[in-house]
């Protein structure tokens, strides 16, 4: 570990730093609170050695600067000669996780280290499984794509950045053909199997730095394609009807085709959405006609007005 020992008397943080590097670590001596503060800013800190009593400004106010400066938690200890309970009482209050006073044995010391690492290294595997967690929490199981949260997150940041450079956003919203005859005559495990396939090959069809694939429900999906006007989405949305029609997954209850195809509804900023949820409406919309016009094909949505 990378321990900081801060104190204004050189002699203890010779002794100190010295009993730090026989146990096995880096010892870090500064002097006073903006050598400290310069150390902590590097961010390569494990723990942290305070004494109190110093001339500018003393160990709890510096703890407590560390502690604003650096909301991510880092273990703080003080190392103090005052053993006197009202500064063991302040010490915890200022933010420190341990108090101890000089002097200090080798043997104490590097058992307080120890334990500090051992906290250092729990919080540190319960950061990576949270992180986990955040991840795992915004894909659908079933197909890998992103789900409807991760969705939520992704055109909430798409809406914002569009608008900021007033560019062009497009949605298309893809719903496969006659899903429900599908998992009927195929059964349900099936239709699992054709989510996940559908899905991949949405997923080989994008260019994924810019566009993002989510499952929005059940036989669902949307991209969000930023940056894409209109001509873009279309061409788009043809590419993925093709893509689709292309691997023949067998459907032989499709009116349409005997093989599994999808209709797709198109919408893009400039037809007037004022936020996002609207323009997941006029998508959804414009699905509708793809569907009433006999599937397997796209449809830009039309603002009623805009044809009067
Ligand atoms: P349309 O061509 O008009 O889109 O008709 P459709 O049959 O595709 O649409 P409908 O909404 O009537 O049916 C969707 C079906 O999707 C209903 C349900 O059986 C199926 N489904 C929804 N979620 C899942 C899922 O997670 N797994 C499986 N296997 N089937 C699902
Ligand atoms: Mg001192
Ligand atoms: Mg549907
Ligand atoms: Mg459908």
């Amino acid at each position: 570990m990378n321990i900081l020992v801060v104190d204004d008397n050189k002699f203890i943080r010779q002794v100190v730093s010295a009993m730090i590097v026989d146990s096995g670590h880096v010892a870090i001596p500064v002097d006073g609170h903006l050598p400290a503060l310069a150390e902590l800013s590097k961010g390569t800190l494990d723990l942290v050695l305070m004494d109190i009593e110093m001339p500018e400004v003393n160990g709890f106010e510096l703890t407590k600067m560390m502690r604003k400066s650096q909301p991510e938690w880092f273990p703080i200890i003080f190392l103090s000669s005052n053993d006197s309970e009202d500064y063991l009482t302040r010490g915890i209050d200022a933010g420190g996780d341990d108090y101890l006073t000089k002097p200090v044995k080798q043997v104490i010391l590097s058992a307080k280290i120890r334990a500090m690492e051992r906290i250092v290294q729990m919080k540190g595997a319960l950061d990576r499984a949270n992180k986990q967690l955040e991840i795992l929490s915004s894909i659908d199981p079933l197909t890998q794509v992103l789900n409807r949260r991760g969705l939520e997150d992704v055109l909430a940041n798409a809406w914002q950045e569009n608008t900021r450079q007033e560019a062009e956003l497009s949605l298309l919203m893809l719903d496969i053909d006659f899903f429900k005859l599908y998992n009927d005559n195929y059964g349900h495990p099936q239709g699992d199997k054709c989510l996940t396939q559908v899905a991949s090959v949405l997923n080989k069809t994008l260019n994924r730095a810019t566009e993002s694939l989510a499952r929005y429900g059940g036989e669902e999906f949307i991209i969000v394609m930023p940056f894409t006007p209109i001509d873009g989405a279309r061409f788009k949305a043809k590419e993925l009807n093709l893509a689709l029609q292309t691997i023949k997954i067998k459907h032989e209850y499709s009116s349409v085709l005997p093989y599994v195809t999808m209709s797709i509804g198109i919408a893009t900023t400039t037809h007037g959405a004022s936020n996002i949820s609207e323009l997941i409406k006029q998508a959804d919309i414009a699905l509708y006609q793809a569907k009433k016009k006999g599937r397997n094909c796209s449809q830009v949505f039309q603002n009623k007005q805009a044809e009067q």
